[in-house]
């Protein structure tokens, strides 16, 4: 059983009203494209299909259950509920921000993959993968960015987007814009020539290191 009005729902709808408007102001989405979603316990609360970013209120989003039923929803839940459930299923994220943002779009459509020409893409995990292309909507691209995401918290959708989950909505949200960003600075790179890349074991290093300075943060309190 749930309550559609408990703390943490209620939280969840006003966190998604508000990174519904930063997709709008950061670029990584038009009109009502994109979708992104937050997970409470057993119950998935994600943007509606059809309302524009700009005009969501709180009571728009849509709540389900990890097999899809609507709990409570005015409008039906984004067209790619399926490949946000999928990936809760398969990954410990709690938030996906499933974005339509143009410099992952451009290299999608011609490139295999992100390749890691800047350390920061450790963040994601390593060089992102392109999923092939499936149509929106379908349980063959929810399969489809599951497969991709093994082993990272992005994945680009050929021809399509990108989805990025985090451990929170924030999280979430700061690796589109990383995914975004890196992206873009590897376009600017081709303009020299196809530039060298950063090898796995350089990759395992920042990991490394940046995994103990965290853990010298804990301990310093
Ligand atoms: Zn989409």
């Amino acid at each position: 059983m749930y309550s559609s009005d408990s703390d943490g729902l209620r939280a969840a709808r006003a966190q998604l009203v508000s990174y519904s408007a930063r997709l709008l102001a950061d670029g990584l989405a038009l009109g009502s494209a994109g979708n992104i979603s937050v997970r409470t316990g057993d119950i998935v609360a994600i943007t509606p299909s059809g309302v524009s970013y700009a005009e969501l209120r709180p009571a728009d989003i849509c709540l389900i259950a990890a097999d899809g039923t609507e709990l409570a929803c005015r409008e039906p839940p984004s067209s790619e509920a399926p490949m946000h459930l999928a990936i809760y299923a398969a990954t410990n994220a709690a938030a996906v921000v499933h974005t339509h943002s143009p410099e992952v779009i451009a290299l999608s459509a011609s490139r295999p993959e992100l390749p890691a020409i800047h350390y920061a893409i450790t963040g994601l995990g390593g060089p992102v993968r392109v999923a092939p292309y499936v149509r929106f909507g379908s349980d063959q691209l929810a399969a489809a960015a599951v497969d991709a995401l093994d082993g990272r918290s992005a994945v680009i959708l050929r021809h399509h987007g990108a989805v990025t989950y985090g451990r929170d909505l924030a999280q979430a949200y700061d690796r589109a814009l990383l995914l975004e960003w890196l992206a873009r600075t590897y376009r600017i790179a081709l303009s020299y020539g196809e530039p060298p890349t950063l090898s796995a074991a350089e990759l395992a290093e920042v990991t490394a290191e940046a995994r103990r300075r965290r853990y010298g943060e804990r301990r310093g309190g």
